[in-house]
């Protein structure tokens, strides 16, 4: 085990101890009435089948590695006791059957994810980023203007990944226009963490890395814990 993986274990036992504490604090899960379930997370793991998404120049398409950090981040959610379910957890699109063309599934596609939007509790995306100029870089957060605690959640996760991975990532989180489809439409809090630029060289290398995967799973989570504590 790595000290780098030996350091983040022992951060999240800290988080899971503080969350803990504090929930049971503000009688959140620790009432007379019994405990009370936790809230549940959709992850959103953006394209998947025909869709890749983005690709590197060498490649790599942005839906494989988008669905390598929801994994990891699934995973960190259900150890610390959170409901958790996902769009999707293999390379597919979930479109209906009958839709034929491209565009067709798209669509459909889009649509289905939507309706799982609005039977979550919270939703949070992850994509990654692609642009014409190689040098740019770094994560940033987009929110839903739908609902009041999406800014929220975006600043908790913006400010987790800052501190603890990015350490030079000046970005500002970013409300979602109309040409986010999912965050314009759904009415429940919903971020979307684009991870970081397949077009950096350098970023590109870390994000096909599965360590730094789990550290930008670990960053959201941690993200998702804090923002919890202060709803
Ligand atoms: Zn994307």
């Amino acid at each position: 085990m790595s000290m780098k993986t030996r350091r983040n274990i022992s951060i999240l036992l800290c988080i899971c101890i503080g969350w803990c504490l504090l929930v049971g604090i503000n009688g959140r899960t620790l009432s007379t009435q019994g405990p009370v379930a936790a809230p549940s997370i959709l992850l959103d793991p953006g394209h998947g089948g025909e869709d890749g998404g983005t690709a590197a120049s060498d490649g790599t398409l942005e839906k494989n590695i988008n669905l390598a950090i929801a994994l990891d981040l699934r995973d960190l959610l259900q150890i610390c006791g959170f409901p958790v379910s996902m769009t999707r957890d293999v390379d597919i699109s979930i479109h209906d059957a009958g839709n034929t063309t491209a565009r067709q599934k798209k669509v459909s596609d889009m649509q289905n994810r939507l309706k799982l939007y609005e039977q979550a509790h919270t939703v949070i995306a992850i994509h990654q980023n692609h642009y014409g100029v190689s040098k740019y870089k770094g994560a940033q957060v987009f929110y839903s203007a739908n609902h009041e605690a999406g800014q929220t959640l975006a600043t908790s996760i913006q400010q987790s990944i800052s501190q603890r991975l990015q350490t030079d990532n000046t970005r500002q989180i970013k409300k979602a226009t109309d040409g986010i489809f999912l965050l314009h439409h759904t009415k429940r809090p919903a971020v979307l963490v684009e991870c970081g630029f397949l077009s950096n060289p350098e970023e590109l290398a870390l994000l096909k890395m599965p360590v730094y995967q789990q550290q930008i799973a670990f960053c959201v989570m941690a993200g998702y814990f804090e923002y919890m504590v202060q709803e």
